[in-house]
């Protein structure tokens, strides 16, 4: 099938989604056989995360009962956790290579098959969530990231976002740009490349592996994602300093990735429960995560006597230099990336000019909070 008509269908399938919520399982079940005998899929899910981990797993495991629950059982998936059935970094070639017809992750970790699918994941002073989901949804963020992925043989669909992450935690404090040098830290994607500018030695680790190289002297610090992840993973015992904001991560989305071959092969009305239970899942774990972050940040505070530090101006303004500049570099050494930074860029500029009046407006008007000075 030609990629145009490919992504027509995709959108007609959003449209058809829509009428989703209105029918029953049944019905929907009665459509899907309408045109023939319903068939049956089973499916393997791999994931970059621990299986069963409190807002990413779980986000899969609500992920692939919402598609049981919607295709009446026609479409079972089951879920691999990291190195259940393949390591973290593999979920790409896995399915891509139709080991597995989907997988759960972020597409930073795949910088090494095109440096420009981190744009899909998160920039460095880039979109926050809301105004990645408008790029991605309305800007043509999604039909970029679609073709980036074709030759491998996958479809991407947003599926989850971290909303603005922390910046990390550390064992000793960042008064300026010096103090990051000789750090040897996990932290992923651009914003790593942006920290080896500064003479740090970035490193890219899956989350099951974090706190035991943190604790083991392995790495000196790192980032994960915010107080409710970073809690789960128990990283305040392997650190004393925890930093905000996440510069780097600003909105990060995560993916489902869908074996192209797989997808065509389900009738239209499992292709729409597919598509439309991922954008389900890409507002309900932000919204998870945006609820429990405030708590547990207050547990990590409170109970655990974590040293909560914001980065110091210097610091924020040398790491946006610096960010800019690694984001020009790579589009200039990658006409793709070059195209998908300047539909990027171009949504930003207009994004930031809303949010002055609105975004930035509002929360100035707000202030601190409602009992607050
Ligand atoms: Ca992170």
């Amino acid at each position: 099938m030609k990629r145009r008509d490919f992504v027509k269908r995709m959108g007609a399938g959003a449209l058809v989604a829509g009428t989703l919520a209105g029918c029953s399982a049944q019905q929907q079940a009665a459509k899907g056989s309408a045109g023939g005998a319903a068939r049956s899929f089973h499916w393997k899910m791999v994931t970059t995360w621990p299986k069963n981990f409190p807002g990413m797993g779980t986000a899969v495991n609500k992920l692939v009962a919402l598609i049981d629950e919607m295709s009446a059982g026609r479409l079972a998936i089951k879920v691999y956790g990291a190195g259940e059935l393949v390591p973290a970094f593999e979920v790409f070639d896995a399915v891509s290579s139709g080991t597995a017809e989907m997988g759960h992750g972020a597409a930073y970790y795949w910088k090494g098959k095109s440096e420009a699918a981190q744009f899909f994941s998160t920039v460095p002073f880039g979109l926050t969530a809301q105004e990645m989901n408008a790029w991605l949804y309305y800007g043509g963020g999604m039909e970029l990231w679609q073709e980036l992925y074709e030759p491998f043989g996958l479809l991407p669909v947003a599926a989850g976002n971290t909303g603005v992450q922390m910046g990390g935690w550390f064992n000793r404090e960042i008064n300026s740009p010096q103090d990051l040098k000789g750090l040897k830290m996990r932290i992923p994607g651009l914003g790593g490349e942006v920290l080896r500018r500064l003479g740090g030695t970035p490193v890219n680790l899956p989350g099951g592996e974090i706190f035991t190289s943190l604790q083991s002297g392995t790495i000196d610090a790192t980032e994960w994602v915010g107080p409710y992840n970073d809690l789960a993973f128990g990283l305040h015992k392997a650190a004393k300093y925890y930093y905000y904001p996440g510069w780097h991560e600003p909105g990060t989305t995560l993916e489902c990735l869908i074996n192209r071959q797989a997808f065509t092969e389900l009738p239209k009305d499992l292709q729409a429960v597919v598509t439309t239970a991922c954008k389900a899942i890409n507002l309900d774990l932000l919204s998870e995560f945006t609820a429990r972050n405030n708590a547990a940040l207050h547990q990590l505070v409170t109970r655990h006597k974590v040293e909560l530090r914001s980065f110091p101006p210097e610091v924020l303004k040398e790491l946006k230099g610096v960010a800019d500049k690694v984001v020009a570099e790579l589009a200039g050494r990658d006409p793709v990336a070059k195209r998908i930074l300047d539909s990027f860029q171009q949504f930003r500029d207009q994004v930031v000019a809303w949010d002055e009046i609105s975004e930035r407006a509002y929360l100035n008007a707000r202030g601190r909070g409602m009992d607050q000075a």
